[in-house]
């Protein structure tokens, strides 16, 4: 059977990158291709810049409601088609199909939802003293880049569109070149709902070359990016050369941090597990470092890794399955390689620690068993680097003191979480980590109101909420004197 072959969407239209090349695109699953998206460059982002600039003045002078409506008819759209694009997400990420329809495919309908409300109850800033009245305005700042990663696909793609939208701009958007379908599904949506030509144009293809042209095309005047630390550094340093305003999303490695006076009801300790083991631990929150107070260090560890060894890995599509496959080749080799590596530090595997073979159509599938390691300390590579696998380490400690200098031990800083019954505790602990995000007695609880972001090598800016629309407009102030 031919593959599937994607299309850039440019000036609503769809279109084949101006080069006419392809990459293939893998299912995780089985380790085959199964669709090909456009290899463009310089040329498809120029041609989607020069439509979004048409595009950018009619767009920002609709009115907000206009605005939300056309969000609002993309959140119909895809919600309508929840079951397909939940089974696309699978194909391409190897995400059980079941989480794809309960959390991605879902969570993308709210984005756009989200910020088609919010850009409509967004209230203006005055301050009046006797000599002048002072208002700011918020404009839209033309055409803006929005680039994202393989780990929650059509998530992460709608998380930096909707509010980009909703503030008046016109958007490039490039999704990973290793999960590029649902975006695709976006492009044939936005077309379908009427998506004015030109506001939203889906650029598909490599980093260095399609990323990079947006990222130095001056007509490109923000970027939006979520990745990996590596790839924020070098979009943070080619985007000073022209004062791009840039807001980073980077990687994690997170810690979750269980005191003895804990609620350890079975709900809290499956939390517990999902926080490292979701999405095969390709989640930029997923707590890695699994912080255990001494004192109920055996008695936990007995209870979380019977939970870890019922874990069940399988075929994606089948409902019975809580992992799935790792998206890729490289990312499979790279997640053994630093499991090889925790052995060699002179971790202990207490659970998984190898591939996981699927039979039928899987058996060439990229699967790893969920892995938890202990026995080591803080300070070697695999409890400071992030692995972004179904791989949790176990730290025990003695007291707050000693838990906050583990947490705190990573260049990374972008999401924790605590578990105690200690209020107090818990405020305390919160203020001296330093998280972006500290979620108490939760994981992933999350209101799109909120800031979201991490310091440190995790992030620059915050997105959600205001704190998006911020980003996608400039302030102007206007003095009127009185
Ligand atoms: P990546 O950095 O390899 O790629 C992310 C995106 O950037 C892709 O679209 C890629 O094509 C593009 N890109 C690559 N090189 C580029 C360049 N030179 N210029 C412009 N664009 C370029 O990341 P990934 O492997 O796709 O995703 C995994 C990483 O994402 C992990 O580190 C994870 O922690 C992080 N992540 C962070 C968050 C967050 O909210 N902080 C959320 C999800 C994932």
């Amino acid at each position: 059977m031919p593959l599937l072959a994607l299309s850039n969407l440019v000036d609503g239209r769809l279109c084949p990158a101006a080069s006419g090349d392809y990459l293939d695109v893998f299912e995780p699953a089985t380790g085959k291709p199964h669709a090909r998206c456009p290899d463009s460059g310089t040329r498809d982002v120029d041609a989607a810049a020069a439509a979004a600039r048409r595009a950018a003045p009619g767009w920002a002078a609709l009115p907000a409601q206009e605005r939300a409506r056309h969000l609002h008819r993309l959140a119909a759209a895809v919600e309508a088609r929840l079951d397909d694009l939940a089974r696309d997400e699978s194909r391409d990420s190897g995400k059980p199909v079941a989480l794809a329809r309960s959390v991605d495919i879902p969570r993308s309908v709210a984005n756009l939802r989200f910020f088609a409300e919010a850009i409509t109850q967004w209230p203006s800033e005055a301050h009046v003293d006797a000599r002048a009245l002072n208002f700011t305005l918020r404009q839209p700042l033309g055409v803006v880049g929005c680039i994202s990663p393989w780990n929650l696909p059509l998530y992460l793609f709608t998380w930096k569109i909707a509010p980009a939208l909703a503030a008046g701009n016109t958007v490039i958007a490039k999704p990973s070149e290793v999960t590029p379908l649902t975006a695709f599904r976006l492009s044939e949506l936005a077309i379908e709902c009427g998506l004015p030509p030109g506001v939203l144009n889906i650029v598909h293809g490599l980093g260095p070359k399609v990323g990079q042209a947006m990222v130095e095309h001056p007509q490109v005047k923000a970027i939006s990016f979520t990745g990996s630390t590596r790839t924020g550094a070098a979009i943070a340093s080619a985007a000073a050369k022209s004062f791009k305003k840039v807001s980073l999303e980077m990687g994690g490695k997170n810690p979750a941090i269980v005191f003895a006076d804990a609620d350890l009801s079975d709900a809290n300790l499956d939390t517990i597990v999902r926080s490292g083991f979701s999405n095969q631990g390709e989640i930029c929150l997923c707590g890695s470092r699994l912080l255990v107070q001494r004192s109920i260090f055996e008695e936990f560890r007995q209870r979380y890794l019977a939970k870890v060894k019922a874990l069940r890995v399988g075929d994606p599509e089948s409902d019975a399955s809580d992992l799935g496959a790792l998206v890729s080749q490289a990312h499979f080799d790279k997640v053994m390689a630093c499991i090889e590596r925790a052995k060699a530090e002179g971790g202990r595997v207490l659970a998984g620690g190898q591939a996981v073979n699927v039979p039928g159509r899987c058996a060439d599938g990229w699967f790893v068993a969920p892995t938890v390691i202990e026995g080591l300390p803080q300070d070697c590579a695999t409890n400071r680097e992030e692995i972004f696998g179904p791989v949790v380490t176990l730290l025990p400690f003695d007291d707050e003191a000693e838990a906050v200098a583990i947490a705190n031990g990573t260049e990374y800083g972008l999401a924790a979480s605590l578990w105690t019954s200690n209020l107090d505790r818990a405020q305390r602990v919160a203020a001296r980590i330093d998280f972006g995000i500290v979620w108490i007695n939760c994981w992933m609880l999350r209101d799109l109101r909120t800031p979201f972001g991490g310091v440190k090598h995790s992030g620059v800016g915050r997105e959600g909420g205001v704190e998006a629309l911020r980003f996608f407009t400039e302030a102007k102030n206007i003095c009127i004197a009185s």
